[in-house]
């Protein structure tokens, strides 16, 4: 098995919402885009390090790296009482969801430390301190309209002429999921910013143009 067949196996043992097929184009399209050796690439959204270990395998094989952003405390649907809930990811100290550690350990397993970085915090403060040109976004935090909306405003400026924007839970119908996502997307394409390259079940890939 080569080291990114390994990986990619090894994605599928990580806890997570990225169905396979998803987290396969995730990795492939970065791949294929991937030309600056030594870009910057940041995931919104890092949870266990599932999308990170699919992006990551890229991003190694390139000698890029990625951010994995996430205050890791889980989004609204992760907390106590909703769908998402998982009590093995409570912290007993205070209570509180916290996905670091298995994050952490993921990336140990993997063997990407070197390549996937830890960014922990929330979206905005962090987005407000960060001027590195982002060569591929992936936007998969919050799916609030106001989180939603904000990593949107907060970071799609950030991606370079011909770097890629990918969005996660993107669900036209609204009986399969939440609208920010879709309407995220859509605002990407319509502010002129953004054309569509590529989906993949709830995937929307766009460039940046101009
Ligand atoms: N990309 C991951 C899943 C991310 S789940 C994967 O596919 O494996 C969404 C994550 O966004 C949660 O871990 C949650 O803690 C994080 N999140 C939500 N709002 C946030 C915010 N404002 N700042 C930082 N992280 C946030
Ligand atoms: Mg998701």
């Amino acid at each position: 098995m080569s080291r990114r067949e390994e990986l990619l196996a090894f994605a599928d043992t990580v806890k997570g919402f990225m169905p396979r097929n998803e987290g396969l184009a995730l990795h492939r399209l970065a791949l294929e885009h991937a030309s600056a050796a030594g870009a910057t690439w940041l995931e919104v959204g890092a949870w266990c390090g599932k999308s990170a270990v699919y992006l990551g395998a890229a991003a190694e094989s390139v000698n890029a790296v990625l951010y994995s952003l996430d205050h890791h405390h889980g989004s609204e649907e992760n907390q106590e009482g909703w769908e998402h809930f998982d009590d093995s990811l409570i912290d007993s100290v205070d209570g509180r969801l916290n996905t670091l550690p298995t994050w952490q350990r993921t990336i140990a397993d993997a063997r990407l430390e070197a390549t996937v970085l830890g960014l922990v915090g929330p979206s905005l403060v962090v987005a407000a301190h960060f001027a590195q040109p982002l060569e591929i976004l992936f936007i998969d935090g919050g799916h609030g309209a106001e989180v939603a909306w904000a990593d949107f405003a907060a970071w799609t400026p950030k991606v370079v002429s011909g770097g890629l924007l990918m969005i996660h839970d993107v669900f036209e119908d609204p009986a399969e999921g939440g609208r920010p996502p879709f309407e995220i997307y859509l605002a990407a394409l319509e502010s002129g910013r953004f054309v569509d390259v590529a989906s993949e079940g709830s995937l929307r890939v766009l460039r940046r143009v101009g």
